[in-house]
């Protein structure tokens, strides 16, 4: 089950909802599969029944300036190593910047840079 984030910034009003974690489609090899954006090496990894989890965090896009749901990929293939693939942006494609806090207090606003807490709002599964 995954955790609805909510905030928004007292300086500008951007509003923002990210939905964090994972919810029950992301057990599957196909959202998986699909948040990877078909990555060649997660399919061929999928194929041999490889552990995976979806891990959605907290991030940033500065080129779009706004909150994303960072949607990372960990799998480990049959050799045991564990692999990343790192979310992107889904507006732009572009690198986020994850916030590396599990604290989600203080977090600058992508629009004006003050400081918003995101709240959590609910679950989603
Ligand atoms: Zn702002
Ligand atoms: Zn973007």
């Amino acid at each position: 089950m995954g955790t609805i984030l909510q905030g928004t910034c007292s300086g500008c009003g951007y509003h923002a909802e990210l939905y964090t974690g994972g919810g029950q489609q992301d057990c599957n090899p196909e959202t998986a599969l699909k948040v990877s954006r078909n990555n060649p090496q997660l399919a061929a990894a999928l194929k041999e029944n490889a552990w995976f989890r979806i891990d959605r965090r907290t991030a940033i896009c500065n080129h779009c300036h706004k909150f994303v749901a960072a949607e990372n990929i960990i799998y480990q293939h049959r050799d045991g190593r564990g692999r990343k693939i790192t979310g992107v942006c889904p507006d732009c494609g572009g690198p986020l910047l994850v916030w590396p806090s599990e604290s989600t207090e203080g977090i600058p606003c992508p629009v004006c840079g003050q400081p918003v807490s995101l709240t959590a709002a609910g679950v989603w599964d």
